[in-house]
């Protein structure tokens, strides 16, 4: 295990085998055995070879080749077992990315995600979820505006937001499970906006919602829910459109969608679920929708992809504070070590 690390940290590092060697003053072999595990380094000669490789001694002890995805809750089922292993595998090696600068950077190191205290503990009926949602709004100082920045919340509570490459024709679009224990949603790339902030908003309601549901309610209709009001609060909603609606204009639709990051179809739906319009005319807005091919791509504007900067920024300062060098931010972030130098001097 050391061997492997050892060699791990010397790429990352950019050094030849003399190069190290000779950095600790010992012959190149002795490193080679050292990688190979068929000799051992004694602690003098660790603390040397992590020094010269700006690594902490712990570094070449912890595994991160060992990360476990569990209590997995896929927002589509339908995906081959092939797709299923090609996202996961995807999904670990962010999270080992993440785990190694916690390592050199321990600032980086997250809270533990806590469903907080204060919350409703029993969902009767589907209206509680709005309260739920309300309450959790309150309770995170979120107030009733807008919010802009979903992914840095959930990170700042402790859940880490990892947003991968897969292409939109296939099922996936996100799933929330534990990294070696850690509470992580992965979303795709590929969606749009309102897309990828629903499905971070529904499986939020997953964590909050569970155990509180009443037998009646189906657990994935009620994370839907719980999306749709955390992300569009009623109040909010009536203050747009009013207390009662016999009917609304499609660009009432797309202007609330603007604002709020959620799909027209979720604000209609919403309005909806709060009595503004009724059933049947709910309804005839979602054929008309899917008639017009807007069930799949909407007519308005296109709201803008999440962006996760948490990462990005303590790789930032691990370099700025001398914690790592300049290759291994380039090595974390997946970028040429040229281009991670421009983007470090110029932000771009
Ligand atoms: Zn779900």
């Amino acid at each position: 295990m050391i061997g492997t690390r050892i060699a791990q940290a010397r790429k990352s590092a950019s050094l030849s085998l003399r190069a190290l060697a000779q950095k600790v003053e010992v012959s190149s072999t002795t490193i080679f055995k050292y990688e190979k595990e068929e000799s051992t380094p004694d602690s003098t000669m660790l603390i040397a070879l992590a020094e010269a490789l700006d690594v902490k001694v712990a570094y070449f002890f912890k595994v991160n080749s060992d990360i476990k995805l569990t209590n997995l809750e896929y927002r589509k089922r339908k995906l081959s077992r092939k797709e299923l292993k090609s996202i996961n595998s995807k999904v670990i090696n962010l999270v080992e990315k993440r785990l190694e600068l916690e390592l050199f950077y321990p600032k980086a190191e997250s809270v533990k995600f806590k469903v907080p205290n204060g919350l409703p503990k029993y969902v009767q009926y589907q209206y509680d979820i709005d309260d739920m949602a309300n309450r959790l709004r309150e309770i995170w100082n979120l107030g009733e505006n807008p919010i802009a920045d979903l992914s840095e919340i959930l990170e700042s509570k402790g859940i880490k937001i990892f947003m991968i490459d897969e292409s939109s024709k296939n099922n996936f679009d996100g799933f929330a499970g534990l990294a070696n224990g850690e509470q992580i949603i992965t979303i795709s790339k590929d969606w749009t906006g309102d897309m990828q902030r629903f499905t971070l908003a529904h499986e939020l309601g997953h964590l909050i919602l569970e155990g509180r549901l009443d037998s009646k309610i189906d657990e994935e209709k009620a994370s839907d829910r719980f999306a749709g009001a955390f992300l569009l609060p009623e109040k909010a909603l009536k203050e747009k459109l009013g207390e009662k609606r016999k009917r609304v204009e499609i660009a009432e639709l797309a202007m609330i969608k603007a604002e709020f990051g959620v799909s027209m179809q979720v604000v209609f739906i919403r309005a909806n679920q709060v009595k503004i319009i009724g059933h049947d005319y709910s309804n005839s807005l979602w054929k008309f929708f899917k008639k017009e091919g807007w069930d799949k791509k909407e007519p308005s504007e296109v709201y803008p992809s999440e962006k996760v900067y948490r990462f990005k920024q303590f790789i930032l300062r691990a370099v700025s504070e001398e914690c790592i060098v300049e290759s291994k931010g380039a090595e974390l972030l997946d970028m040429s070590i040229e281009k991670f130098h421009n983007y470090l001097m110029t932000g771009i």
